[in-house]
C-alpha cells in the first residue's frame, strides 16, 4: 500500500529502529512507547488488521506468532513476562491499518485489558 506507514517502514522508506527481522516480518521500537519494552510486529505484506488475518499465507502468520515470541527472548521480557496486543477497529483505537501486535514488558503492565 503507498499512503500506509507501517508498509513505507517494511520497505525501509521511513526509518525504524529494528529489533527483529525476517521473509515475512519486521519487528521495531514503537515510536511512541507504553513500557519499557514496546515492539511492534507487522507482516511485511499489507493486510489491514486480524479481520483479514486469513489473507496471509499459513507461513506468514506463524512468523508473526512466532516472532511475538522471539522479540519477547531478544528483549529479555520471556520470564517477567509481557503482554500481546492487537488493537482491531473504531471500538480497539486502531490508528494504524496494516495488522500489528504490540509486545509490551518490561515492567508490571496494568490489569486493565479494557
Ligand atoms: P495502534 O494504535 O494502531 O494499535 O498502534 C499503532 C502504533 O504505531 C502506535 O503505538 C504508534 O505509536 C505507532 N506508530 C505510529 N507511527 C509510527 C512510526 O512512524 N514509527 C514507529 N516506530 N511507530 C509508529
Ligand atoms: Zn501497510
Amino acid at each position: 500500500m503507498d499512503d500506509c506507514i507501517f508498509c513505507k517502514i517494511a520497505r525501509g522508506e521511513i526509518p525504524s529502529a529494528k529489533v527483529y527481522e525476517d521473509e515475512y516480518v519486521l519487528a521495531f521500537r514503537d515510536i511512541n512507547p507504553m513500557a519499557p519494552t514496546h515492539v511492534v510486529i507487522i507482516p511485511k505484506r499489507h493486510v489491514r488488521n486480524m479481520n483479514e488475518i486469513a489473507l496471509l499465507s499459513e507461513a506468514e502468520r506463524l512468523a508473526v506468532l512466532s516472532a511475538c515470541e522471539k522479540v519477547a527472548a531478544l528483549e529479555g521480557v520471556a520470564e517477567s513476562g509481557y503482554r500481546v496486543v492487537s488493537n482491531c477497529g473504531p471500538d480497539a483505537d486502531q490508528s494504524v491499518q496494516h495488522l500489528h501486535f504490540h509486545v509490551l514488558g518490561g515492567a508490571k503492565l496494568s490489569v486493565n485489558l479494557a
